[in-house]
């Protein structure tokens, strides 16, 4: 039996992984499940998975746990120092899917153990990319992409020279607004950005798809990953989402993946690799979906992607100072707080305020420091919000 344990299990992703996990439930023993406020289902996938322990992520929400678990057998943890325990726990397998840079300790954790850690939680490699990659290396750990273009880039590369790769070209489908007039995305509101055409997601993520931020986090994450220099690495506007990502090699080919978009593909890849098994996902009909259309992204539209550009280019803190400035703007924005363009406004006004302070951003990537920049990047991106005001 391998053990595996979920961090995020009451998401989006934790529930796709639960849901490969529930079909085949004598091939696992699972260790630990997290969650934050849903306490009803992490309650209930830990009693039927009976898990080893269940946490939540906040402290004051132990006692309701501890009643619903109450007579399982399943131990009851909170808070951030119960999640970063929980993944010290020996696990084969550890599925990264707690939204934000509050992945990234358990996710270091795991791999300090020399877990696999199948990653869906981005924030991981845009806040910390050389210190996860070598934390992984030091303990012999691996890392596996779950992220849907990341995987079908992974995927596209099995057996292939990585010196022969000419660039990667990663799908986006354009998010909720991608054909609304610029004009109209200043007045955006929370429920309009919170529906994605394509993908059944979390919140966060759906709104950060719209603002294209989603696809801006990937470019760097996909550096981090693959090692590609920003200049490898393209953006295709795919409204379908059935091609995944693609790879383009020194000889003019191009590897596409191609899927229906349901992040089970992707995760039950990560789950059985280096095995392919049978997954309960639908099969593509490509002759009744007729075509498929691309185009270039337009960045005016997009700051995001031009903001991330920047950040491949500049390294240091910067990735972390854009994740957890990104994170705060998008807080406000749900809180309705801050407009939908000034998201991207509020995380450039970061940025500079970061790059004219003398020394921030090239500061050692180590966990403290990346800690403390988030902290602060979070701070005033808040300041700049009030002078938005
Ligand atoms: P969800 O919002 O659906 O789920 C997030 C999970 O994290 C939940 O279990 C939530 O608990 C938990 N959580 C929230 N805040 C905290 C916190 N501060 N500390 C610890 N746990 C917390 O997100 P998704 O599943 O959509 O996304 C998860 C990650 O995967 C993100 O990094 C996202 O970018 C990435 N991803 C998601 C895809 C998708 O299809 N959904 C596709 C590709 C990548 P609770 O709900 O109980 O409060
Ligand atoms: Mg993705």
């Amino acid at each position: 039996m391998r053990k595996i344990s979920i961090f995020g299990a009451t998401g989006s992703i934790g529930q796709n992984t639960i849901d490969l996990i529930d079909r085949q439930p004598s091939a696992y023993n699972v260790v630990a499940l997290t969650g934050g406020a849903n306490i009803e289902k992490l309650a209930k996938d830990a009693r039927r998975l009976n898990a080893d322990v269940a946490v939540t992520a906040y402290e004051d929400k132990l006692e309701d746990l501890r009643a619903a678990l109450s007579g399982s057998g399943v131990e009851a943890a909170a808070g951030q120092a119960a999640l970063t325990e929980a993944a010290t726990r020996s696990a084969d397998w550890v599925m990264s899917a707690i939204v934000g840079a509050a992945g990234l300790q358990p996710g270091l954790e795991a791999l300090k153990q020399g877990a696999t850690l199948a990653l869906a939680n981005k924030e991981t490699l845009v806040c910390a990319g050389a210190l996860v990659l070598e934390t992984a290396k030091r303990h012999n750990a691996r890392l596996l992409p779950v992220d849907s273009e990341h995987s079908a880039v992974f995927q596209a590369l099995v057996g292939e020279d990585i010196e022969t790769v000419e660039r990667i070209i990663i799908t986006a489908s354009g998010g909720a607004f991608r054909d609304w007039p610029l004009r109209d995305l200043a007045n955006a509101t929370v429920e309009q950005a919170s529906s994605h055409p394509n993908w059944d997601m979390g919140q966060r993520i759906t709104i950060d798809s719209a603002s294209m931020f989603n696809k801006a986090l990937e470019l760097i994450e996909t550096k981090e990953f693959f090692g590609a220099s920003p200049d490898q690495i393209e953006v295709l506007i795919h409204p379908e989402s059935i091609v995944h990502s693609l790879v383009g090699f020194k000889d003019g080919a191009v590897m596409a993946h191609m899927g229906a978009p349901d992040m089970r593909h992707a995760i039950g890849y990560a789950l059985h690799w280096p095995e392919r098994q049978e997954l309960p996902v639908e099969r593509l009909n490509l002759a009744k979906l007729g075509q498929l259309s691309f185009q270039e992204p337009d960045e005016d539209r997009y700051p995001a992607l031009r903001l991330a550009r920047n950040v491949m280019e500049r390294g240091g803190l910067s990735g972390t100072v854009f994740n957890a400035a990104k994170e705060r703007a998008l807080d406000l924005f749900i809180a309705r707080q801050v407009g939908f363009l000034e998201m991207a406004e509020i995380v450039e006004s970061v940025l500079n305020r970061f790059e004219t302070s003398n020394g921030l951003l090239d500061a050692e990537l180590n966990l403290d420091n990346v800690l403390q920049a988030d902290h602060l990047a979070r701070k005033w991106a808040s300041e700049a919000a009030i002078q938005k005001a």
